[in-house]
């Protein structure tokens, strides 16, 4: 009896378990999504992550190389993705991002604004003024260009969910990338800004905030260092950034806007 109960119960877990795969995999039909800095890290595991769940996805970076490679991969997959060569930091570069995800797929409903880079390391009298204005065009003023031209878009689509990568930088400070810090402290109040100007009109904005996460952009730091400040004695993935992102952007977080989502094995808890 003990054993045929424990079979049933096996069964069902299975049933369970197929179902929930395969809402996965249709989670995000029907949604076109843009992805910026989707050429590499935290953007290139989204892209494959979104796509494999369903969405068409405009693989967008200032890396054409690269934005096709991922392309590449997932069409390989059986997804569908086309590639954007874009300077998100150039209005017009975003906007041209924009109309091209509505030209090729015909709407715009979910949008990651998450180029980025880390910039000049320097302490704030060293900092040279190039340094501090590039970091704050690529980081912050971008996802002003990207929210500026996708929630018109999205508002003809039927509403829609963005997420923009901030950091634990944009919620705590450090020290020698004064712009990074001062950039992604941006995204945050934007985020929460754009959250509250569309909330009533179906579009949902959240912030996501990384830890360190192993990608090229932390290439300068060293690696031993960076794993202390994270009390789970690891740096983060970029396909656990990305969970937390299809999340965001999904219907499963309908009643999720305005919000600030650390990814960051608990750093900012200290
Ligand atoms: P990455 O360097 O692996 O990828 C960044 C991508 O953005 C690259 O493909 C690059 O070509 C592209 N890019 C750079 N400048 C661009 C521009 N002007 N226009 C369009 N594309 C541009 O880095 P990542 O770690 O995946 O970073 C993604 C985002 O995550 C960034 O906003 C970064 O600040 C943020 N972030 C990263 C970490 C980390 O530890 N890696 C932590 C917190 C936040």
């Amino acid at each position: 009896f003990k054993n045929d109960h424990l079979h049933h119960f096996y069964v069902g877990e299975q049933e369970r378990y197929e179902e929930e795969r395969s809402k996965m995999s249709t989670r995000f039909n029907n949604k076109v999504a843009l992805v910026t800095g989707a050429g590499s890290g935290i953007g290139r595991s989204t892209a494959l992550l979104l796509a494999k769940q369903g969405a068409k996805v405009v693989v967008s970076d200032i890396n054409l190389d690269a934005a096709e490679k991922v392309v590449a991969e997932i069409m390989a997959a059986g997804g569908h993705a086309v590639a954007n060569k874009t300077d998100t930091s150039r209005p017009e570069e975003m906007k041209q991002a924009v109309d091209f995800a509505v030209e090729s797929f015909g709407a715009l409903h979910l949008a990651f604004n998450n180029a980025g880079i880390l910039g000049e390391v320097n302490p704030i009298a060293e900092l040279s003024i190039e340094g501090w204005r590039r970091v704050i065009d690529i980081n912050l003023n971008a996802v002003f260009y990207g929210l500026h031209y996708q929630i018109p878009a999205m508002l003809k689509s039927g509403g829609g969910a963005i997420v923009n990568t901030a950091s634990i930088l944009g919620l705590v400070g450090t020290k020698n990338i004064s712009g990074y810090v001062a950039a992604k402290h941006g995204v945050t109040g934007l985020t929460k800004t754009a959250s509250l100007e569309y909330a009533d009109q179906g579009i949902r904005i959240n912030s996501v905030h990384p830890g360190y996460i192993q990608t090229p952009l932390i290439g300068e730091f060293e690696e031993s260092e960076l794993v202390k400040l994270h009390p789970v004695g690891r740096l983060g993935k970029p396909e656990e950034v990305a969970q937390v992102v299809a999340f965001l952007l999904s219907d499963e977080a309908s009643f999720v806007t305005g919000s600030q989502y650390t990814v960051d094995g608990s750093y900012t808890s200290q």
